[in-house]
């Protein structure tokens, strides 16, 4: 039985009475709308770990855009279902008001060395502090000693990495591999919001990533991103960006020789649909 937990409070205690009785606890923050790219990384946790808690929480500090929060999928019933089988022990879904009792405005920002300022941050503003400001207030909650998120979200795990070593959070970051639709397409609990006929054709997403990664071999960075940028450019598809960039950094490559563990990142609008995608072009 999973039991679910809507007060942070009552969570804590709970986690409290049984923290002395077990070795490790794991958790997985999500916003719901769960698919298998979300269960893997509760499977990963369950797994290794004695005890797995699932958040389940839109976090509306993190939406740059009120539309987009406004038509995010919610369904906690429907969530809990799929979560059955991973046999996880307990969810947390709590209310706006349970995550911030003081209201939204943060008390103090955290500082993100400028890893929020490119990329995501360039086109959605606010958005690293919204996504700061909700892990740190669910690691006080949950304490966890293993924390599970997708590499899906590149520069969102590199932000929680640096957020973990700046304030010496005693929690291990494990990144899990991006899980695909058949086509290739990243999931993503956005996805539905497609049309059928574009996201079967969303798969020339991935693909053109992986001919970034063989291109970049031998082209200068520069070339092989601008091809790429005109083969995302199609039929409904608009890229908002496409970066290759040194993964601790998150800054630009210009000779990919000079770094050792690269990766591109990209978003692609698609019928008011942001689909984000990545892919580690090198890593030594
Ligand atoms: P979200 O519910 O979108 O905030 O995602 C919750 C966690 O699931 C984040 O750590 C994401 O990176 C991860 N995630 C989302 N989609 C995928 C995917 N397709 N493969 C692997 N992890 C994912």
């Amino acid at each position: 039985m999973i039991k679910v937990f809507k007060n942070a409070e009552e969570l804590s205690s709970s986690i409290s009475g049984f923290k002395s009785k077990v070795k490790t606890i794991g958790f997985v923050p999500t916003m719901g709308a769960l698919h298998d790219g979300h269960l893997k990384l509760v499977k990963k946790a369950k797994k290794e770990n004695d005890i797995t808690i699932v958040s389940i929480f839109v976090n509306p500090t993190q939406f740059n855009d009120k539309k987009d929060l406004d038509k995010y999928p919610r369904n906690l019933e429907d969530d809990l279902l799929k979560l059955m089988p991973t046999h996880v022990n307990y969810v947390y879904a709590p209310e706006v008001s349970d995550i911030y009792p003081n209201g939204m405005e943060e008390s103090a920002a955290i500082d993100l060395g400028g890893l929020d300022e490119i990329m995501e941050g360039a086109f959605r503003p606010g958005h690293f502090k919204g996504v700061a400001q909700v892990v740190k207030r669910l690691l006080d909650i949950v304490q966890p000693d293993h924390l599970y998120m997708g590499q899906k979200d590149f520069q969102q795990f590199t932000i929680i990495a640096h957020i973990i070593r700046k304030l010496s959070i005693d929690t291990n970051l494990v990144v899990c591999p991006i899980v695909r639709e058949k086509n290739g397409l990243a999931m993503s609990s956005r996805n539905v919001r497609l049309s059928p006929e574009t996201r079967a054709a969303a798969g020339m997403i991935y693909k053109t990533l992986k001919y970034v990664k063989k291109q970049v071999l031998t082209k200068p960075v520069e070339v092989v991103k601008s091809q790429a940028l005109r083969k995302l450019k199609t039929g409904p598809f608009d890229p908002e960006y496409l970066e290759i960039v040194d993964a601790h950094t998150l800054q630009s490559v210009v000779d990919f020789s000079q770094h050792e563990y690269v990766v591109a990142c990209t978003v692609v609008r698609a019928e008011g649909v942001r689909l984000l995608d990545n892919i580690i072009l090198k890593k030594a």
